[in-house]
């Protein structure tokens, strides 16, 4: 359930407010590639200015390790984010220090400083409680809308938290509304769909929807190994032998609710252009792999969607990024899209997949967070939501 202030429950007006963002874009010669997380945030910095707020911005920007990495300066973004809000973005060559203070210390209501990249100290990593306390320094607020770095206890998401007053923006309140609340409480028929590379790295989120959902469609390479904990040989398919004692676990748990392709797609090597047919599930010939959910499974699993009053869908069906085995991921993002359900989409390369297909806009939501996303899924309290104060 969401019990964390947010913007709503506090007064900025006059105030100096460090918002935490999550402005992780990929860069490409200074020009911002993908401008989801920027675009994301608005509403909480526009929100705050109209109530008479001073915004200070910190975010990370992918992995200098510490120390100064120019190409990943936030300057750029400072730039883009000018543009698309239509005022002017100062920016300060440091996120703590005498040009942080100073630039602070100059900022009216009504304007937005963005500071350099976190990750140039290594203090942010740590949660060093003097990076903390110098971030907190520069103002008398701290909203946090970075979701998507949630899972990180850092100095910037949960060690400032100590020092300033801290609630939620409106980008992180719809996540954890989606991600936490509709999942722990969902409306029924729930059907949780997962897929993706490997059951290791899904095996708590697995472990959780299990408890919840009425079904729990299987697709990606983690059906390969559910196959072989049945007995079938898999053939060259994408294999964890370390964990077969677990998916063998799963399906006597899961029972019925647990469902795994009947048909499949399967490729003579791994390449989009590699000799590819549809069989229904038995022993895959060797030199063989599986590499997408078949026609007559989509067709399946489409129809237990079509049932569904909520949907969480992690993990692609297939190997999506080589057309010719997109169609089980994008034949699933069809019948979501067209469902009434209460639609939620989480993990990096889940989220990629139903943008290709076109159908992001019927989709309910669509996290902004990898690996905050996955560990909401898996049920877990994020360190930098706990942090924010109780309503
Ligand atoms: P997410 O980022 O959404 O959590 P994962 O990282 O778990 O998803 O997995 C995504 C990757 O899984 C995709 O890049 C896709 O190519 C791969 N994948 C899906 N099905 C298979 C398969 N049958 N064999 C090998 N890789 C697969
Ligand atoms: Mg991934």
């Amino acid at each position: 359930m969401f019990n964390k202030k947010t913007v709503r429950d506090i007064d900025v007006r006059g105030k100096r407010v460090l918002v935490r963002v999550d402005f992780n874009v990929p860069l490409k010669d200074g020009a911002v590639m993908d401008d989801t997380r920027i675009r994301a945030a608005l509403p909480t910095l526009e929100y705050l200015l109209e109530q008479g707020a001073a915004l200070i911005l910190c975010s990370h920007l992918g992995r200098p390790k510490g120390k100064v990495v120019p190409e990943l300066s936030l300057r750029p973004v400072a730039a883009y984010l000018g543009q698309v809000m239509g005022k002017p973005v100062a920016f300060a060559d440091d996120c703590i220090g005498p040009a942080a203070e100073s630039a602070a210390r100059a900022l009216k209501p009504g304007e937005v400083l963005l500071l350099e990249n976190t990750r140039f100290h290594a203090g942010e990593k740590k949660n060093d409680p003097a990076m903390a306390k110098q971030l907190a320094a520069l103002a008398d607020l701290y909203v946090d809308d970075a979701f998507g770095s949630a899972h990180r206890a850092h100095a910037s998401t949960e060690g400032v938290t100590k020092f300033l007053p801290a609630v939620a923006g409106f980008l992180m309140e719809k996540e954890l509304r989606y991600l936490g609340g509709m999942i722990a409480d969902p409306m029924q028929p729930f059907v949780a769909i997962l897929g993706g590379a490997k059951i290791s790295d899904k095996i708590g989120v697995i472990t959780n929807l299990l408890t919840k959902s009425d079904a729990i469609l299987i697709g990606g390479g983690m059906a390969n190994t559910f196959f072989k904990a049945q007995g079938y040989p898999v053939g060259d398919s994408l294999v964890e032998d370390e964990v077969l004692d677990v998916a063998r676990q799963l399906i006597q748990e899961a029972g019925s609710r647990l469902r795994l392709p009947f048909d499949v797609v399967i490729a003579d090597r791994f390449d989009a252009d590699a000799d590819h047919k549809v069989m229904p599930m038995g022993p895959i010939p060797d030199g063989w792999r599986i590499l997408d959910i078949g026609p007559e499974t989509v067709r399946a699993y489409s129809k237990v969607i079509q049932g569904a009053k909520t949907v969480v869908w992690n993990g692609p069906m297939g190997v999506f990024e080589f057309p010719a085995f997109a169609k089980g991921t994008f034949g699933l993002a069809q019948a979501v899209a067209e469902s009434d359900a209460v639609s939620i989409v989480g993990g990096g390369e889940s989220v990629a997949a139903v943008k290709q297909s076109g159908l992001a806009e019927s989709i309910t939501h669509i996290s902004t967070g990898g690996g905050a996303s996955l560990e909401m899924l898996e049920g877990k309290t994020l360190p930098g939501v706990a942090a924010l104060q109780d309503k």
